[in-house]
């Protein structure tokens, strides 16, 4: 029997539902209800990009050393794929030349419509099913694609419960559903960023690989343990929250100028584009400051290693 809570973080717009709901599971099984996340939304007016950190030119493209060699055997006599429930000791975050394989990945060019933007994220879903399948049935992780949404609302109903787009909610993950509603991508805004829009898309799908890993579950016990909102569990929270963010980052840092669609251009504002997202701008306590939200992806894409991800192994005022 294990009780569980489900819940997301919410901002202003949120707090009236920022329930708790605590679901006890009597059967005894392991059945259970997954925590939520959430890719923070920009501000209403980005500010102008800043100049505090260059994007590389040089070493963003460079193949990592080596991709896992991986655990899992060929003769079959491999055992059952399993998440692994760790943290900062977790396998895949331990191999300091490890990063995903460099490829092009092909998208159809952007358009800001409902259609435009799901055709383009159906696509990006091939090449990051691509790049993270392998590396984690590599360590014998389970690997399944995420099911994508795209709520044509700003309020959609999830197995997580009832989710409204705002300043604290772009983009939405919850236990193998990943939602992309069009209104949290405030096309009316930034206009042709394709760029922008798959970075955010990218760490959401962070969290499926955090989920896929066991590191998800593995957070969230720590969460729970601590107290969603006490000072402890919005750290964890920030700690899951900004390995998403490099995990984006290291998609990015994979396929920007491979002879696919993701071109410098589109690295390049995505780069400048985290600084703009993060708890300064939502008000919120669980993503990370603004600068860390950058930072990490930005940690990501620079080199793409994922030992650079490991925000779980991190002092405090990093993951702040
Ligand atoms: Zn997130």
């Amino acid at each position: 029997m294990w009780p569980y809570v489900l819940a997301y973080g919410g901002g202003t717009m949120l707090l009236s539902l920022a329930l708790v709901l605590v679901y006890v599971f009597t059967t005894g099984t392991e059945s259970r209800v997954s925590p939520t996340d959430t890719a923070a939304s920009a501000p209403a007016l980005p500010p102008a990009a800043s100049t505090t950190e260059q994007p590389t030119t040089t070493t963003t493209s460079d193949s990592p050393t080596s991709t896992p060699a991986g655990g899992a055997s060929a003769t079959g006599q491999a055992n059952q794929p399993t998440k692994i429930l760790a943290l900062a000791d977790h396998p895949i975050l331990q191999d300091p030349n490890a990063g995903l394989a460099n490829r092009a990945c092909e998208l159809p060019p952007w358009q800001s419509t409902p259609e435009g933007a799901e055709a383009f994220f159906t696509a990006a879903r091939v090449c990051l099913d691509e790049a993270w399948g392998p590396f984690l049935q590599a360590y014998n992780l389970p690997f399944t694609p995420p099911r994508l949404h795209f709520p044509k609302a700003a309020s959609f109903d999830t197995q997580c419960g009832t989710i409204n787009v705002g300043i604290a909610t772009a983009a939405y993950y919850c236990e193998g559903d990943l939602y992309l509603p069009f209104d949290g991508l405030q096309t009316d805004q930034y206009g042709d960023a394709p760029g922008v829009y798959l970075a955010l898309f990218a760490h959401e799908y962070g969290h499926h690989v955090q989920e896929l890993a066991g590191i998800m579950d593995a957070a969230w016990e720590r969460i729970y343990a601590e107290g969603q909102d006490s000072p402890a569990g919005q750290e964890m929270s920030r700690r899951k929250e900004l390995q998403a963010q490099c995990f984006s980052g290291m998609f990015l840092g994979a396929h920007v100028d491979r002879g696919g669609s993701v071109t410098r251009a589109m690295y390049d504002a995505a780069w400048y584009d985290q600084e703009t997202r993060g708890d300064d701008t939502s008000g919120t306590r669980d993503h990370g400051s603004n600068a860390n939200y950058a930072k990490w992806w930005r940690a990501g894409a620079y080199d793409n290693r994922i030992v650079d991800c490991n925000t779980f192994a991190a002092p405090s005022e990093d993951v702040a």
